[in-house]
């Protein structure tokens, strides 16, 4: 049979049937999946094959095998084993909620964050949202940042969960499909997610996050279904997407708008920094990328984790 796992406690694993039925599962002996070595073999949103095996007088569920993986996000444990635990599988979209104030999300942790997801080829739609406490001259901002990421190719969605305003086009956008809800601990993931689906409560908002970085806790990600055809994995503890390793001369291939331009650089193995003839420093002098952008990238690039607001009178 083949099925969807919804929820793990690392011997156990809940899978659901193609027919739509709820299996517990064991593992068979060590199986490993080609390219990445994790503490779990299986994790949430896998594909699996399973097997009902009379042992006894007891059928038991097995998994045998897993079908590769769309994509797949981790969390590196702090210890010196550095052991990698992957905490979701097979994610159509994350909703990243934005907000301006009450907390502040920084345009640097915009960047950072969609610099991750591309990395791990998973699609990113920025929620702005308490769209009903901002004052004009905010509004300003988040038009701006409206404008900036989608002309980049993100969606950009502003709603007011609170108010349910625009929740609709959330939920248009998750029919069908799997996804996660992102961003700093009161941007309003809760509220959003009890807007979607009344009564649904993520384990996401209840944990401190201090960290882009997953912590270091022991909570599993689960997956539920909505009544309305589109599935969330919740993901404790988790408010990034951890940090991939990166090398500095692939950075700048997830900031898309640099992608596309960079074939025009001079060189090949161009990091956009001092060299002549960059076409990125070229568009940002033109006012075709945005200085922004830019900022996160060369921070990213050096390493510097300082916040900052996008400067909308210097762009
Ligand atoms: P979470 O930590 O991301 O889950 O954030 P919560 O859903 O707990 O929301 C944090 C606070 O922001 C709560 O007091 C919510 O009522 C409030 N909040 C959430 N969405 C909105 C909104 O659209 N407008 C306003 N004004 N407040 C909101
Ligand atoms: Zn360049």
């Amino acid at each position: 049979m083949k099925g969807t796992v919804y929820k793990s406690t690392g011997s156990w694993y809940t899978v659901k049937s193609e027919e739509g039925s709820f299996y517990e599962c064991r593992i068979k002996g060590k199986f490993r999946i080609k390219g990445i070595k994790s503490t779990n073999p299986v994790s949430v949103g896998d594909k699996v094959i399973f097997e009902l095996e009379e042992i006894g007088d007891e059928t038991v569920a097995v998994i045998s095998g897993i079908v590769e993986r769309k994509n797949y996000i981790i969390r590196k444990s702090v210890n010196l084993s550095k052991q990698t635990h992957i905490i979701a599988a097979n994610l159509d979209q994350v909703f990243l909620l934005v907000t301006l104030n009450n907390p502040p999300t920084f345009t640097s942790f915009i960047d950072r964050f969609l610099v991750t997801a591309e990395a791990y080829e998973i699609p990113v739609v920025l929620l702005f949202n308490k769209m009903d406490v901002y004052d004009p001259e905010e509004m300003v901002e988040v038009n701006y940042l409206v404008q900036l990421y989608q002309e980049i190719g993100y969606t950009c969605i502003e709603i007011a969960a609170k108010e349910g305003d625009n929740v609709h086009l959330v939920k248009e956008m998750m029919i069908d499909k799997t996804s996660m809800f992102a961003g700093h601990s009161g941007v309003g993931k809760s509220t959003l997610v009890n807007a979607l689906e009344p009564g649904l409560k993520l384990k996401t908002a209840q944990i401190s996050d201090q960290h882009l970085q997953g912590q270091h806790t022991t909570t599993f990600a689960e997956m539920y279904d909505l009544s309305f055809d589109a599935r969330i994995i919740d993901t404790p503890g988790i408010k990034g997407f951890g940090i991939v390793d990166m090398e500095k001369e692939e950075i700048g291939d997830y900031f898309p708008e640099f992608f596309r331009l960079k074939p025009n650089c001079k060189f090949n193995n161009c990091l956009h920094l001092d060299e002549p003839k960059c076409a990125i420093k070229d568009a940002l002098e033109n006012n075709e990328i945005s200085w922004s952008r830019y900022r996160s990238y060369v921070q990213m690039i050096t390493g510097e984790e300082e916040n900052y607001r996008i400067d909308i009178y210097k762009e």
